[in-house]
């Protein structure tokens, strides 16, 4: 694809107000000579109430509104398709600002009446990604670009919307497992989880929230000595180098030995458990011997081990393990004291796996501008 056709929609050149931090913002409104209070009167506007445009920011004069009309702008995230799985997990394709395309997905967990008893959004953090993965749908994109932290929120306001409508109750947990790797886009993604956990907008404990890597090993410290608040993930997916090696390349930089050392630290720092995402793959990475391997890995700090029993994606090689294989491997880290689950993968008629979001070889032209 041409520089001209990915730039295409952006002739534009007012400030985009969701890519400015709360600072930024409230430096913008000092330049225009604003009061000072003006620029968190925006912020909550565009984060706590989800506003699309200035004329919903009614306690602005409308002299001051058209004047912002002129040199900024409010971008949102547009539905472009929405399609529901029969296990109840929504998958939302949505068009951001360039005419590029990303996919986010609402994952309900029921109690046994039916009620929803949590809500997770799966967000994405770029319009696809560089690491490219052998197993991930996301990966084989290649990387566009990276999404600002207001079009991250926006996937969180928006699920929370539809949340409410359908099922009455607002998100509740937020995974970033969606296109990208989180920690390839740092500051945006640091940015929206303080505005999603911001007790004035959308107040989703930190708790609540986990972010996935591949294991960037340089961010895992930074996020140590910031003192993120959120859960962490570590997609690890094979417990051994060359097996690692040869699905994730990213472990060829960055392999199992440094990956330790980052998460000696972060514990070290922030003594919170991290979880060890674990796609289990048929006769690749689900033999007992890797189960061994994996149990070692688990007691590097204190973690926990999140089985993904993996959504097949057309044009992969891997498959999902086969059941009889999962229970002797979830034996074996069980009697090697390691806390494990298991996930099974959600909206598998959707291809609505959360880190591998499928984007279909017919539809690559949809995802980019045209
Ligand atoms: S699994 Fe994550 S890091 Fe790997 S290619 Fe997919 S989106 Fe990128």
């Amino acid at each position: 694809m041409s520089d001209s056709t990915v730039t295409k929609k952006d002739t534009t050149e007012k400030t985009d107000l969701k890519s400015l931090t709360r600072e930024e913002l409230a430096d913008f409104c000092s330049e225009l000579d604003l009061q000072s209070f003006r620029g968190d009167q925006i912020y909550k506007w565009l984060y706590e109430k989800g506003v699309s445009g200035f004329e919903e920011m009614t306690n602005l004069s409308k002299d001051l509104r058209s004047r912002l009309e002129e040199i900024a702008e409010v971008n949102r995230i547009e539905l472009v398709r929405r399609q529901e799985s029969s296990d109840g997990t929504i998958k939302f394709l949505f068009e951001i600002k360039g005419g590029y395309h990303m996919e986010s997905v609402l994952i309900p967990d029921f109690d046994d009446d039916g009620y929803a008893k949590r809500l997770t959004v799966c967000v994405s953090s770029q319009v696809g990604c560089v690491f490219g993965c052998s197993f991930c749908a996301t990966g084989k994109m290649g990387h566009f670009r990276n999404l600002s932290h207001g079009e991250i929120v926006d996937q969180v306001q928006y699920l929370d919307e539809v949340a409410r409508e359908k099922f009455d109750k607002g998100v509740t947990n937020i995974v970033y497992m969606g296109m990208g790797e989180p920690l390839h886009n740092y500051d945006a993604v640091m940015e929206s989880t303080a505005i999603i956990s911001d007790p004035e907008t959308l107040n989703i404990s930190p708790k609540r929230i986990t972010v996935s890597t591949v294991g960037l090993t340089k961010q895992i410290k930074q996020l140590a000595d910031e003192r993120q608040p959120f859960n962490l993930a570590v997609s690890l997916h094979a417990a051994d180098d060359e097996k690692r090696d040869e699905i994730m390349p990213i472990n060829k930089s960055l392999n199992l030995e440094n990956l330790k050392d980052a998460l000696t630290h972060y514990f070290e720092r922030l003594h919170k458990p991290v979880t060890f995402e674990y796609l289990l793959f048929n006769q690749f990475n689900d033999t007992p011997e890797d189960a061994e391997k994996l149990s070692t890995i688990a007691h590097w700090i204190p973690s926990k081990v999140n089985i993904i029993m993996y959504n097949n994606v057309e044009g992969v090689e891997l498959k999902r393990a086969q059941e009889s294989r999962l229970d002797q491997f979830l034996s074996i880290l069980t009697d090697n004291d390691v806390t494990a689950t298991v996930r099974r993968s959600r909206g598998e008629d959707i291809d609505a796996g959360c880190g591998q979001l499928a984007v279909k070889e017919g539809e690559k032209g949809k995802s980019i501008a045209d």
